[in-house]
């Protein structure tokens, strides 16, 4: 899973050492309220979970629309915001996109995917498909597929000679 967990307490502890005139009051009962939304099953407007510790006091967002990149065990998030999964949606749906404009990839909900943005796993580096033009394709699939999950695994690695 990616995220590190921090308690609530222990994150309020912190931001009271970086900014000492911080209300904490007011900051614990934002958490909760951002917690709260996460257990409501409240979406990212691209339909991921959002990241509860970069939505305090602000719109609710998910890891990546706020900073453009998958979260890392380095990541914090507050603890029992489990995190259900990761996706590289873009928040764009099939319906609302126009016929020509359809291509790319798309998951089973409908969902527009980014693959860019689904991290390279180390074990692709040495693998003969990476950066085959046609293979490369089935690999993103693949990537996208295990987002957040414990180990990349793939049944097609080949090592490299
Ligand atoms: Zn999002």
């Amino acid at each position: 899973m990616p995220f590190k967990s921090i308690s609530i307490d222990a994150y309020i502890t912190q931001q009271k050492q970086l900014h000492p005139t911080i209300d904490t009051l007011q900051l614990k009962k934002d958490v909760e309220t951002a917690l709260n939304d996460f257990h409501a099953d409240k979406k990212c407007s691209c339909g991921n979970d959002i990241w509860v510790l970069g939505s305090v006091g602000k719109e609710r967002t998910c890891f990546s629309c706020m900073l453009g990149t998958t979260p890392t065990t380095n990541d914090l998030e507050i603890e029992g915001a489990e995190y259900k999964g990761f996706n590289c949606r873009t928040g764009r749906h099939m319906d609302d996109a126009p016929l020509e404009e359809l291509s790319g990839y798309f998951d089973d909900d409908g969902f527009e995917l980014n693959p860019d943005i689904a991290p390279k796993p180390t074990l692709c580096s040495g693998c003969i498909h990476d950066g085959h033009p046609f293979r490369g394709i089935v690999c993103k699939l693949f990537r996208m597929g295990q987002i957040g999950g414990e180990e990349f695994q793939c049944c097609d690695f080949q090592a490299d000679k």
